[in-house]
């Protein structure tokens, strides 16, 4: 099925936004690992728990906890590294940054269990596991869609990533940026 077009209202309209404040926990490794756009997975709330299934634009804005560093072992055995966030620079704390975020069972890796990730749209030199994250879902962009190809599923988060950058950018949405 080729994606739908996205249609963005001209104002944000209700359920919208949509609030949540998580820290950022391990998922399965494989946003980095395999399709080179890495996600922060974070705890599921009534609100995002509303909405469908697909992926969302939106602001977040991360803080750093304060938490001795430490090894967390992942379910495939893997050790991931909790450094709380306190690594980011200055710049990258306590400010709006543009996201596109996934809610659902990611069908092309058929999993169980319903997710929540975001992708932030900027470039991290360190991971931030544990850092606490809050955002606003400020609107949607597509349903999930199945893939036969890793590589369409790459073309396509690179349109949602181009899609919120310019919706984000219009006057309505740049005004959440001091709300997150
Ligand atoms: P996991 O399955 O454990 O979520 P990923 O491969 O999706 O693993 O990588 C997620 C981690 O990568 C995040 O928790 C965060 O620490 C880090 N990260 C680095 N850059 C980004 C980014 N631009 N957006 C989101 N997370 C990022
Ligand atoms: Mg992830």
């Amino acid at each position: 099925m080729p994606r739908p077009e996205t249609v963005v209202p001209d104002q944000v309209a209700a359920p919208y936004p949509v609030a949540f404040d998580s820290s950022i926990v391990c998922g399965f490794g494989r946003g980095s690992s395999e399709l080179g756009i890495p996600t922060a997975n974070v705890n599921l709330n009534d609100g995002l728990n509303q909405l469908d299934v697909g992926i969302y634009y939106g602001w977040c804005r991360l803080t750093k906890v304060d938490h001795p560093e430490c090894q967390v072992k992942r379910d495939d055995g893997n050790t991931v590294s909790f450094n709380y966030g306190n690594d980011l620079a200055a710049d990258e704390v306590d400010q709006a940054l543009p996201m596109v975020m996934s809610i659902g069972y990611n069908p092309y890796y058929n999993n169980q269990e319903k997710t929540a990730e975001v992708h932030i749209i900027h470039k991290f030199p360190h991971n931030f596991y544990g850092a606490r994250i809050q955002g606003l879902v400020l609107g949607y962009i597509r349903p999930e869609l199945d893939y036969t190809t890793k590589e369409a599923l790459i073309k396509d988060i690179n349109t949602d990533i181009t899609i919120a950058q310019e919706v984000l950018a219009r006057e309505p949405y740049l005004e959440y940026r001091t709300s997150v």
